[in-house]
């Protein structure tokens, strides 16, 4: 049996995530943690707050909340929208955990043994107006590269580049736009990036099936200009991991705390250990590959804004550390999705948010629509006109519609039971073959990870139902042969437990209330679709459905299209 570890990108603490954020990492992430487990793999699958830095502390101020408070009622709200879309996480840990303070003092102790860590004295610039240094991401100005004037002190989010806040052309505060900054003298620790480039670079050269995408990011990082540079790991705030070497003090750097791009990856690891703790199992067959976790497979998903931390700078953390941790596999990264027009925007508020969407439309609707459309290969949009057709032909006329009709018809003429006689021919033979190439095609692009290419499989194998049925039409084989209208019937019904099984990890409360229906347990894989098609047996009991999903009229469309248009309050 294969083992996979599989990691989302933590989402940030500072409110409720939009559908473009859950479609970059923890949605497709479950998508394969539940197709994994499906098919019979035991797989560890976890996600965490991300809770340390400025935006946490700003975030709370603006909620009259002290941050750790704030934090853990966030992680709550969080937590209880992840479960309501049903995203199967084994552990949504918190990066504010005992555990992760712990193990980055830690690593930051090993780090510093094997001489990668670096102190030094830099200016960083301090804001008279806000009382406080400001942190490079609350420096904006304009970019020296490409001239955009809203360039990060951190990176250009126009052209993507990796900025120093002196690089910026009239820079400004972020928090009151104050230009009254002054460059201050500091020490902060910075991790010696540049003596691990050649390792990060042989490590990458042997991930030969890593997306292009993925791979382009990480060398363009890693030799664009002078290379990979070193980079700062501790920040002057309050809120945060305080700078320690492994149990001890670090002498020059009390009231300072990590930053957070160094604690927040290292929570992947401490995560399996709240999970451990949590649950009595054993995190470090996971996570140490001296401890048994060489057979593990680690695949991580994100967005791709976030593919150079996961290539980079974790993998600089745990190269550097000299221990045996498990590195990841393979990296699955996303494009962006845009939302009618324009970009989602958490700080504008713009697109629709988790919660919106919940309650407007159960999470299988969102689901499929994000998934079908997943921004794999390049940036996709979320349009309302898009959205409504998906869910009304995919989901309503095809899947819906197919256990609909089956059942419906088989209980006005052979009652709420599988139906007994008639033998299968050359069609049923037909449709057994054209399911197997199918289901083979959709376990392929499953198995890749390519999401899009398997919705449209699943949809392809829900079409041949409906075409069968179409076919087969047993409301006519009933008139003069009621056994070959049975066998049919009997067929329609199974393949609804086979439908269950194959689309669960993509909606898997419709997948649940299809499985009770048909009044059974099995959530076999169907390996062998003809078997897999007699798992209903002849007096086998079942009941009709409420209709799996109601198509969204034009009327909701057009509500929802004028409530979503401006920014949310
Ligand atoms: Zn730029």
């Amino acid at each position: 049996m294969t083992r996979t570890l599989i990691t989302s990108a933590l989402p940030y603490i500072n409110g409720i995530k939009h559908l473009g954020n859950l479609v970059g990492s923890q949605l497709p992430a479950d998508l394969y943690a539940r197709y994994l487990r499906g098919r019979g793999n035991e797989v560890l699958f976890l996600c965490a707050t991300d809770e340390h830095g400025t935006p946490a502390e700003l975030a709370a101020a603006k909620a009259g909340k002290p941050v750790a408070e704030y934090c853990a009622e966030m992680h709550e709200v969080q937590a209880d929208i992840a479960r309501r879309f049903g995203l199967s996480f084994d552990h949504f840990g918190r990066s504010s955990s005992p555990q992760n303070h712990k193990l980055t003092q830690h690593f930051a102790g090993k780090l510093a043994e094997a001489g990668l860590i670096r102190e030094v004295s830099e200016k960083q610039v301090f804001s008279n107006a806000d009382g406080r240094f400001l942190p490079d991401r609350y420096i904006e100005g304009t970019c020296p590269n490409c001239g955009y004037d809203k360039a990060r002190g951190d990176q250009c989010e126009n052209c993507t580049k990796q900025l120093d806040p002196t690089d910026l052309i009239e820079p400004r505060s972020a928090i009151s736009g104050s230009t009254d900054l002054e460059v201050r003298e500091t020490k902060h620790l910075f991790l010696r990036q540049s003596a691990l480039r050649d390792d990060l670079d042989k490590w990458i050269d042997t991930k030969t099936d890593w997306p292009i995408l993925t791979v382009s990011i990480a060398k363009k990082w890693l030799h664009d200009g002078d290379g990979l540079q070193d980079r700062g790991i501790t920040r002057d705030l309050d809120w945060g991991i305080a700078v320690k070497k492994g149990e001890e003090d670090w002498p020059g750097m009390e009231g300072k705390v990590f930053y957070v791009w160094f604690d927040a990856p290292i929570e992947y690891i401490a995560c399996a250990e709240e999970w451990a703790e949590a649950t009595g199992n054993d995190w470090e067959r996971w996570w140490r590959t001296d401890k048994g976790a060489d057979d593990v497979r680690y695949v991580q998903f994100m967005g791709k804004d976030n593919v150079p931390f996961h290539t980079l700078g974790f993998p600089a953390t745990l190269l550097g550390s000299g221990e045996p941790w498990k590195m990841v596999d393979h990296l699955k990264s996303f494009n962006y999705l845009n939302y009618d027009g324009g970009q989602f925007s958490t700080s504008q508020g713009r697109g629709v948010f988790m919660d919106q969407a919940l309650e407007i439309l159960p999470s299988d609707y969102w689901r499929w629509w994000l998934l079908s459309h997943a921004p794999e290969s390049s940036d996709s949009e979320f349009t309302w006109e898009n959205f409504q057709s998906s869910v009304n032909k995919d989901l309503a006329d095809v899947l819906g519609n197919f256990v609909s009709r089956i059942t419906k018809f088989c209980r006005s003429k052979f009652g709420e039971t599988v139906p007994e006689g008639g033998e299968q021919g050359a069609p049923e033979a037909e449709l057994i073959a054209n399911l197997t190439t199918r289901i083979t095609a959709y376990q392929g692009f499953m198995d890749a990870m390519e999401v899009r290419k398997s919705a449209q499989e699943l949809r392809a194998i829900w079409v041949l139902g409906n075409e069968y049925l179409q076919a087969a039409a047993p409301w006519s084989t009933f008139k003069e042969d009621p056994k070959k209208a049975a066998m049919q019937v009997r067929l329609g019904l199974n393949l609804i437990r086979l439908y269950a099984v194959l689309s669960a990890p993509f909606i898997p409360d419709a997948a649940a209330r299809m499985l009770s229906a048909m009044n059974t347990l099995d959530t076999g894989w169907p390996d062998d679709v003809a078997s897999a098609l007699s798992a209903l047996p002849v007096g086998h009991e079942f009941s009709v459905p409420d209709v799996l999903f109601a198509k969204i009229s034009d009327e909701d469309r057009e509500d929802w299209q004028s409530r979503f248009s401006g920014t949310r309050s």
